[in-house]
């Protein structure tokens, strides 16, 4: 194998990041000579440099307004959102163009990509150290539930670092590929990744030599940060009930709660009591004391609950139980805390795997995928899946879903729309990601127009919008009018993203709202085929008193005004029972008139049920 042919896999974690590549025996974490093979995912201002990893994380409590953590919560992520998470940060984070954000250093400021890129950079030159020659390419992994923005910012970072992203794949997936290798063997995986921010759960089917991703749930803002913050506010209370005068919510005193209350979880994985100290020398205070692995339980019990709530969902998605999981794999570092252990093994009734490193097992999948990219042993293939349904905005606000959520990647859609108006020449194609039946209880994803049109009777126009998701989940849409060839050059500026929790949200909105959003939207489709009808009749009219009775079209009349006065009500099934009455009256006319465009407007009715995207 050349220099050149080597992709690295990258572990791009929120609190840790590492390399890993395949050599001759095997896959391995890349360790330069003397360093670890995890790195912080931390870096720090010094002069017009950079201090990245270990040595970073130590500025963290000594000069907290320049060091920066948890950049992977900030990627490809808008101000708005990240209010909340702003506000727990220890760095300065403003609103920057297009919604999005930057993070200020004294009088300098820096994108969430730049930073990780700062990450990727020294990633890159220790695995460069490790193996002794350079390094072009790399397979980067993202939590499962990275939406379409926090990907590219991703593959932004990477190609700003130097490097060429050949791939970017979800972690758990990662994961599953470093325990699939050499294991042939079918059956249901469950892969649980319990990180220092983020947590995700996925389902895989694994059979022969193919694993499918069946579902994925998770967490975005739930790891072991979020137990060091327990921790912390419990030893802050320690403190002040201690020392009452005690200032602790400088960022000084705040940074150094958090990294003894890290020290002391750490601590407890191993040991059943340990004692902490806390130096605050400014205040010349120091306070000591002792915690039990019980009281960390109990400070941590309802996160570890909710993780299971989040394989809960992930079950019921992917239609399987608990019972029917016959490997549960172990990721993340904080997946080596026992209660967390305990917890996932009651749950799924079985020993979880922990046979690989949790640190290092994501980065060795990924590095197993690069190997295979590059073109090394190909024993399975992988499919990950689409966490929402991707679809468009149609007449009357509905989401018309072209992608299924949990469709395995890559995917493609492609759907037939119109126009609605005569001599429409430009059409909106509005994106959105979301569960549920109107396009205002979705995610707008970005929009774009297909102009150019040439003046079209309605419903004539063949307007072909395709989706296309690909092996990294990035998606692309486009347009084209096919009687004449008109093609929309789209840019999609994908807005930011969703977290698991707002998936959660989305999914379970979508199952409350089910029957309330079904008829409301058969209502709108309904009512928006009567007026395609009634355009259709009215063109037809003098046809129509020239062909049939004066009874006939009487009775065409008053069944007009029935399904008119039906229309108002909210009983889908009644108007679609009227609406096929006033079919039945009409098709002798149908079948007669000559006007093309009447029976365009007709054909509507009887052929086609969808309606086009809103006109402009
Ligand atoms: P991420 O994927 O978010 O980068 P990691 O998988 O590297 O995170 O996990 C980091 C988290 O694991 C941190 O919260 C860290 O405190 C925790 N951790 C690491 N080792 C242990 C341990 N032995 N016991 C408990 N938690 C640990
Ligand atoms: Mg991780």
């Amino acid at each position: 194998m050349s220099e050149l042919e080597t992709i690295i896999g990258i572990d791009l974690g929120t609190t840790n990041s590492l390399a890993a590549t395949v050599l001759e025996h095997g896959p391995e974490a890349l360790r330069p000579p003397g360093a670890e093979a995890i790195m912080p995912s931390v870096l720090s201002r010094s002069g017009q440099g950079w201090l990245v990893g270990a040595a970073a994380r130590e500025e963290r409590t000594r000069s907290p307004e320049t060091t920066v953590y948890s950049v992977k919560r900030l990627m490809g992520r808008d101000a708005e959102y990240l209010a909340d998470e702003i506000a727990r940060l220890h760095y300065r984070v403003e609103p920057a163009m297009r919604g999005l954000v930057r993070v200020r250093i004294g009088e300098e400021t820096f994108t969430p990509q730049e930073l990780s890129a700062e990450l990727l950079r020294e990633i890159k030159r220790r695995s460069e150290e490790a193996l002794g020659h350079p390094v072009a390419k790399a397979v980067i992994t993202v939590p499962a539930y990275f939406d379409d923005s926090q990907r590219q910012a991703t593959r932004d970072a990477g190609r700003i670092a130097g490097l060429d992203v050949v791939r970017i794949i979800n972690e758990p997936t990662a994961a599953a590929i470093a325990y699939g290798l050499d294991q042939k063997k079918s059956g249901l995986v469950a892969v649980y990744d319990l990180g220092g921010g983020t947590f995700d759960i996925s389902l895989l089917s694994l059979s022969g030599k193919v694993f499918k991703v069946l579902s994925t749930h998770g967490d975005t803002h739930l790891g072991g940060d979020d137990f060091d913050r327990l921790l912390a506010e419990e030893l802050r209370q320690r403190v002040l009930a201690e020392h009452p005068g005690a200032e602790l919510d400088s960022p000084l005193a705040a940074a150094l709660l958090l990294k003894t209350a890290e020290l002391l979880k750490i601590d407890l994985s191993r040991a059943l009591e340990t004692g902490y100290e806390l130096d605050l020398p400014g205040q010349g205070l120091r306070a000591s004391g002792r915690m039990t692995r019980e009281e960390l339980n109990e400070l941590i019990a309802p996160l570890v609950e909710r993780t299971l709530d989040s394989a809960r969902q992930a079950l019921k998605a992917a239609g399987k139980s608990a019972e029917e999981v016959q490997d549960v794999v172990m990721v993340g570092g904080s997946s080596r805390v026992p209660l967390v252990r305990e917890e996932v093994e009651r749950f799924f009734g079985r020993r979880p795997n922990i046979s690989i490193n949790p640190d290092e097992v994501v980065a060795v999948g990924a590095a197993i995928q690069g190997h295979l990219l590059a073109g090394g042993r190909r024993d399975f293939l992988l499919l990950d899946v689409i966490p929402l349904s991707l679809g468009l905005e149609t007449l009357g606000g509905t989401f018309s879903k072209l992608i299924m959520g949990n469709t395995t990647l890559p995917a493609q859609a492609g759907e037939l729309f119109t126009t609605h108006v005569d001599n429409q020449t430009g059409v909106d194609v509005n994106i959105y990601q979301g569960e549920r039946e109107f396009v205002k209880d979705c995610r707008s994803l970005g929009r774009f127009r297909l102009k150019g049109l040439p003046p079209m009777p309605a419903g004539l126009p063949r307007i072909n919008v395709s989706f296309e998701v690909d092996a990294n989940g990035i998606l692309t849409v486009s347009a084209r009018e096919e009687r004449s060839g008109t093609e929309a050059s789209i840019e999609v500026i994908p807005s930011h993203g969703l977290t698991g929790e707002e998936i959660d949200r989305i999914m379970e909105d979508s199952y409350e709202h089910a029957m309330d959003d079904l008829n409301e939207r058969q209502m709108v489709e309904f009512r928006n085929m009567a007026d395609a009808v009634f355009r259709g009749i009215e063109k037809a009219w003098e046809d129509a008193e020239r062909m049939l009775s004066s009874e006939a079209t009487g009775m065409i009349r008053q069944q007009m005004d029935k399904v008119r006065q039906v229309a108002q009500g909210s009983d889908p099934l009644a108007l679609k029972r009227e609406m096929d009455l006033l079919g039945r009256m009409t098709q002798p006319l149908a079948d007669a008139i000559i006007s093309k465009a009447a029976l365009t407007e007709l054909r509507k009715f009887y052929e086609d049920t969808g309606s086009g995207p809103e006109s402009g």
